[in-house]
């Protein structure tokens, strides 16, 4: 039985990224969705909420299952019995970085190995960071993320504009 973990921040999970999974899931017996605890960056999504936000989203896909994590990827992968590790590359922009995982982690786990999918070409261009500025100014969130998560991103963002003037009063 092959498993894999498809890990990332997933802050929101993208069609970008459910087209890599809905490609990655036939390829092995079970593939988890790993949503990293603590990234570097500056979430909008607690843990919970993205957990929650991913399962809704892959619900019709019988083997994949998501998980949460923290520390090493590596750590995780050999906690959930994975043997591969899946990751989205996206033209030149992501190479570089992924390369220098790809690396440390054999260093730290030779028994890993990375399999990388080619982003779709219509999803080259989108991530989650984008897509955040995009759905904080209004614009269409439709062709870039399932319904359920195009209406979060929506309420998020217009709970955050009506605390604005409270903000404004207390500065
Ligand atoms: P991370 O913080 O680990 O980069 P992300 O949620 O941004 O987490 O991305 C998780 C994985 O999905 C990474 O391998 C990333 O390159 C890939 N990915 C992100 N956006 C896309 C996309 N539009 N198409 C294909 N893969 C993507």
């Amino acid at each position: 039985m092959t498993i894999a973990i498809y890990p990332g921040s997933f802050d929101p999970i993208t069609r970008g990224h459910l087209d890599i999974i809905k490609r990655a899931s036939p390829l092995f017996d079970e593939l988890i969705i790993g949503i990293y605890d603590q990234p570097e960056k500056q979430l909008l999504f607690s843990t919970q909420e993205r957990v929650e936000i991913v399962k809704q989203a892959v619900a019709d896909l019988p083997n994949v299952r998501v998980e949460a994590y923290s520390g090493l990827t590596i750590d995780f992968a050999r906690q959930v019995k994975a043997k591969v590790i899946v990751r989205g590359l996206r033209m030149s922009s992501d190479f570089e970085r992924e390369f220098e995982m790809a690396m440390m982690n054999k260093k730290l786990a030779p028994e890993l190995e990375l399999v990388c999918l080619m982003a779709s070409l219509q999803y080259q261009f989108l991530s989650s960071s984008l897509l955040k500025e995009v759905a904080k100014l209004g614009g269409c969130l439709e062709d870039f993320v399932p319904d359920h998560v195009a209406q979060v991103l929506r309420s998020k963002f217009s709970r955050e504009l009506s605390e604005l003037p409270k903000k404004g009063v207390l500065l």
